[in-house]
């Protein structure tokens, strides 16, 4: 899914939390993060072999927007560090083994890792087999799901057709203060 449904989603899910367990200001900007996190940290190799090294903006831009098949050519060790950093962020054994890490070391869930979760989640079935499948179990395979590409046009209406239907039942739903 795109990065900003990803970050509203994971805002909707933060709101509805926050109203059973309050969450800090922190706690819900990391969350927010978390679920973006996982399209954009891809994209440092490439941002540094453009600023450090002999890369192109206009190679860096294509690679934002390609379609399968008109990727930009990537010098080799860029190209696999990009594709492993992408692999790992929507990999559920390792977002698994980083959730068990930290709930062994405070005891507790640890609620934004929920963003995190949530983008890995969402992609399994907004990606198809033709439009970049979620390596969803890697490192074991990096075969994914077939579900609806979410660049899909109706698909994307849908989408921002729910969340905005959900942040008016978040506004509607809010609780006022008492006027007495
Ligand atoms: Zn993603």
């Amino acid at each position: 899914m795109d990065i900003v449904a990803h970050t509203l989603w994971a805002a909707a899910g933060a709101t509805v939390i926050h109203r059973r367990r309050p969450l800090s200001r922190g706690a819900v900007l990391i969350t927010l993060v978390l679920a973006a996190l996982p399209d954009v940290i891809h994209f440092l190799p490439i941002a540094s072999w453009w600023l450090f090294a002999d890369g192109t903006f206009a190679a860096l831009r294509a690679y934002a927007v390609a379609v399968p098949g008109q990727e930009p050519g990537l010098p080799p060790l860029v190209g696999l560090l990009s594709h492993h950093l992408h692999c790992v962020m929507h990999s559920a054994p390792i977002a698994g083994l980083v959730t068990l890490a930290l709930w062994a070391v405070r005891r507790t869930l640890w609620i934004p890792l929920l963003g995190w979760w949530s983008h890995i989640v969402i992609d399994v079935f907004t990606h198809s087999a033709d439009y970049y499948p979620v390596p969803v179990l890697y490192p074991f395979t990096q075969r994914g799901f077939d579900g609806i590409a979410w660049i899909t046009p109706w698909f994307i209406a849908l989408n921002y057709t729910a969340l905005a239907a959900v942040a008016i039942w978040l506004l509607m739903s809010r609780k006022r203060p008492d006027r007495g």
